[in-house]
């Protein structure tokens, strides 16, 4: 799915945040008009113009991208930034449940299966900008709202800031920030997130192993075990709600059980496990020999895992799994996690009777996947 088009940009000197629109009666001073048939007369009171013709030499006093590839993937309302060299991100789709905001590409990990790989480069005050316009634009019944990166408590200050943000503009809509939690370690952080009150947060964070060494190799950070650990109980202790998130892949299967008992004993305040299969992107084609292991082969330590935590009342859950892959006793826990604009179905699938209830796989499992895929 394309999120990401360019064209030629005239008249834009500063990064924006517009909603789209083809409909030329709907003016509205954050809304840009696609115009990819016609220029109709009354442009000024749109903020932006977007087209796919070639406006050169047209008298546009509005900032304008024009020659664009196709406007095609954009929908009504979806909401975009315009770059001042004529690239446009789409930054929400009205149309999609898997809508987030990527708060910075740096991170304080490096993890082994990392799926989108940490740059270096300082990102944060202009993501920050461009989240502080497109919020307000999110239809306040957005049902939930995703929060990535990188690592977001690096954005410091504005990683609450944001959060006060999203709290006053959208009270009705679940967020879910993925942290590794390190941040937390340091009580400070935790009790300022406490003390926000923010009840529709949960914060998905990481534990690959309940052994330090293991943990630290894999996200290949020393001490982020016990940063991550200590920073569980400062949430826990402001009253946090967490899920913990394990990949699945060869370094983490060995000791997985042991990791479930672990968490039962240790972090029994969280609200959700999730087991998640590994997706080919980013680090992990890079590590396959550390990581890939047909999912086939790890079913009995993933079953002893979900159903340990389950019966002692931890709600569980399988992401990123297929269920021809699952025995049938673990396909209650399995849910269809993919987000909707990274998820196909491969031609076996094309005749599987559980077509509607199985997740599929990401894009990245195209390539690779488990042998032992079938149509139920
Ligand atoms: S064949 Fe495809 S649709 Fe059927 S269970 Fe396997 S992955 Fe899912």
């Amino acid at each position: 799915m394309e999120l990401k088009t360019k064209g030629k940009a005239a008249s834009v000197t500063e990064p924006m945040v517009v909603r789209v629109t083809r409909n030329p009666e709907k003016i509205d001073s954050h809304t840009a008009l696609l115009a990819d048939d016609y220029l109709p007369g009354n442009l000024e009171n749109f903020r932006a113009v977007l087209s796919s013709l070639d406006l050169t030499g047209f008298p546009i006093s509005q900032p304008h991208v024009h020659g664009i590839k196709s406007t095609s993937h954009l929908a009504e309302g979806d909401i975009v930034a315009i770059n001042t060299d004529g690239v446009i991100n789409t930054l929400y789709r009205v149309n999609s449940h898997h809508n987030f905001l990527l708060a910075t590409e740096r991170c304080n990990s490096n993890c082994l299966m990392c799926s989108q790989p940490p740059r270096d480069r300082e990102d944060v005050y202009y993501l920050h900008m461009l989240h502080r316009q497109l919020i307000p634009l999110i239809p306040k019944d957005c049902k939930e709202l995703g929060i990535t990166g990188g690592e977001p408590t690096l954005m410091g200050n504005l990683f609450f800031e944001l959060l006060e943000q999203l709290k006053t503009e959208l009270p009705e809509t679940d967020l879910h920030c993925l942290t590794n939690g390190r941040a937390f370690a340091w009580n400070n952080l935790a009790d300022k997130l406490g003390k926000m009150q923010l009840d529709r947060l949960m914060l998905g964070i990481p534990l690959y192993s309940d052994y330090y060494r293991e943990h630290d190799y894999i996200v290949q950070a020393k001490d982020a075990f016990h940063q991550t650990i200590q920073g569980l109980y400062h949430l826990a202790a402001n009253k946090q709600r967490i899920e913990i998130r394990i990949i699945l892949q060869k370094q983490s299967i060995p000791r997985l059980v042991k990791l479930a008992k672990f968490i039962y004993k240790n972090l029994p305040f969280v609200e959700h496990v999730a087991f998640m299969g590994l997706e080919h992107q980013g680090y992990t084609p890079r590590n396959m020999d550390q990581l890939w292991i047909d999912p086939v082969y790890y079913m009995e330590e993933l079953g002893e895992a979900v159903e340990f935590l389950s019966h002692k009342q931890l709600n569980v859950s399988i992401y990123n799994s297929q269920l021809c892959l699952l025995p049938r006793e673990l396909w209650p826990y399995s849910r269809k996690s993919i987000s909707d604009w990274k998820n196909i179905y491969v031609d076996e699938c094309k005749s599987c009777s559980v077509f509607d209830q199985c997740g599929g796989l990401f894009v990245s499992g195209e390539k690779v996947h488990s042998e032992f895929l079938k149509a139920i």
